[in-house]
């Protein structure tokens, strides 16, 4: 579509943009490059952007990763105009506050003869896929209780027989998927399974719940990771039996690791807030991401937000798979530090990151014993103020008692403790170690001789549990990841073993 479409689209109706983030975890980079680019498309064409929770999944979600989402994404400068902390006129803007509106659309689904209550066992369902699995098929649900009969499905629903809905597919043919950027994507029905639309808590599947959202919230144009391609069908197909219009789908290329793996934040940290820890400029970071994925006309590299948003041309978005490359954001970053900021300004966003009284109150107390002249503090404290330590192997060569297996163990069963550690106070990280030292038999102070060079490059440091404390979850993390890395990583079939171990261990 050209510019000039997009523009007649806007003047017909409002660009409505959405970005969908589940709370599940730390905010990650690919949620902010995508709000970035909903809310460059909706602002260009005076529209709205829309920021949404998408919490379906209760188990997996906390309101605390919530809260840090939209924080980092305020950091950053990409507010929104509608969302859970402002209201708006299309609220509630969290699922969760929303659930009971998904309920009458499966019911008007099933009414329509379009779904189906499905009541088989999970039991029948892996049997059935193993099945399938063995005859090389692709694993779908085999449409078995769509054939019961009206009298039976009220039987077992009066009987309270344990059931989900599920969505009705063409069981030949093929779906053409429109793509802003891709243009026409051909998916045969064969390869969509009867998606669940509610859960059996009653809860309604992501699928329903897209749909319905963004209808309800007239969304104009869905931009999301090309992830979701594949799902797009089963969205076609549910607005089509609503008889709503279907918004324009935009799937943008993901994110890439060096290697061009999906980005993923064992061979890159992809926290938001491990950035803002490094001392990235958050125009910087939001330039970068911009710069991922699209180009200025004139080519420039750097370019602000707003510059963008003026700017901005669907069109002009690439396809080609962009490389998260910490080294090119670095370089960015240098240049908005010289180019933009005078020495005093320099000075001010210095003292806002870490050079402060406040961070000196924290570190003061960890080295205090450690020090008798002032020009020793920063020498010893440098470790809590740096990035990326400068390590290789040779840096574990004072691990005396453990084998170098022993050594990527620990690393990463604290890494995996720490993954899931939401108490980040120095009492809760010595109870977290100890509890795992305990689980492995192994000594405290074998479990913590890695963990000194990780966090601090050296064998011995101030307080461990305080300076982890002090650099917090994300720069903790990214820390004992690089640490692994620096001692060759841990290859897929390591992994395994040792997520079996760990698994063991916890039970
Ligand atoms: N909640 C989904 C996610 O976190 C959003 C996908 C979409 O934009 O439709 O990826």
């Amino acid at each position: 579509m050209g510019q000039l479409e997009i523009e007649q689209i806007g003047k017909q109706m409002k660009v409505r943009t959405r970005v969908a983030p589940s709370p599940t975890g730390d905010p990650h980079v690919g949620t902010a490059y995508m709000a970035l680019f909903c809310r460059a498309l909706a602002h260009k064409h005076g529209g709205e952007f829309v920021l949404r929770i998408e919490d379906t999944d209760a188990v997996r979600s906390t309101a605390e990763s919530e809260a840090v989402i939209l924080d980092s994404l305020k950091w950053l400068g990409l507010d929104w105009d509608e969302g859970p902390d402002c209201g708006g006129p299309h609220g509630p803007y969290r699922q969760s506050d929303r659930k009971h509106l998904y309920g009458p659309y499966a019911a008007q689904l099933i009414a329509q003869g379009d779904a189906f209550h499905c009541f088989c066992t999970p039991e029948r369902l892996t049997e059935m896929r193993a099945e399938q699995m063995k005859a090389g098929k692709t694993a779908r649900y085999d449409g078995h209780c769509m054939s019961l009969s009206a009298e039976e499905v009220k039987s077992r629903l009066d009987g309270n027989t344990p059931h989900v809905v599920r969505m009705k597919v063409p069981e030949e043919g093929t779906c053409l998927v429109q793509d802003k950027l891709r243009g026409e994507i051909e998916i045969d029905w064969s390869q969509i399974d009867m998606q669940v639309l509610m859960k059996t808590d009653g809860n309604p599947t992501y699928h329903l719940a897209v749909v319905v959202d963004d209808h309800l919230m007239e969304i104009s144009h869905i931009i999301r990771g090309e992830e979701w391609i594949n799902s797009a069908p089963k969205h076609i197909l549910l607005y089509k039996y609503f008889g709503w219009p279907m918004p324009e789908l935009v799937h943008m290329p993901l994110l890439r690791n060096p290697d061009k793996s999906k980005l993923s934040k064992r061979k890159n940290p992809t926290s938001i807030n491990f950035y803002k820890d490094m001392g990235f400029l958050p125009e910087a970071l939001v330039n970068y991401l911009g710069m991922l994925g699209w180009s200025m006309p004139d080519g420039e590299e750097k370019f602000s937000l707003e510059q963008m948003v003026n700017q901005f041309d669907i069109n002009r978005i690439s396809l080609g798979a962009p490389v998260f490359d910490m080294e090119k954001l670095k370089w960015l970053n240098g240049r908005w530090l010289r180019e933009e900021l005078s020495d005093d300004q320099l000075a001010d966003k210095l003292i806002e990151w870490s050079f402060n009284r406040e961070t000196l109150l924290q570190v003061i107390p960890l080295i205090k014993e450690r020090v008798d002249v002032f020009s020793e503090v920063a020498p010893i404290s440098t470790f809590l103020f740096d990035g990326m330590l400068a390590l290789d192997e040779s840096s574990f060569d004072g691990v005396k008692n453990l084998e170098p297996d022993q050594v990527k163990l620990v690393l990463q069963f604290a890494l995996w403790r720490l993954e899931a550690q939401r108490d980040w106070s120095a009492e809760s990280l010595n109870q977290l170690f100890v509890q795992l030292a305990e689980q492995l038999d192994y000594k405290i102070r074998d479990v913590l001789a890695p963990m000194f060079i990780a966090i601090s490059g050296k064998p011995v440091s101030p307080p461990l549990f305080d300076s982890m404390s002090l650099l917090g979850p994300d720069m903790t993390r990214a820390r004992v990841r690089h640490a692994l890395n620096s001692l060759g990583g841990v290859s897929k079939k390591q992994l395994k073993k040792l997520d079996k171990q760990y698994v063991a261990l916890a039970n």
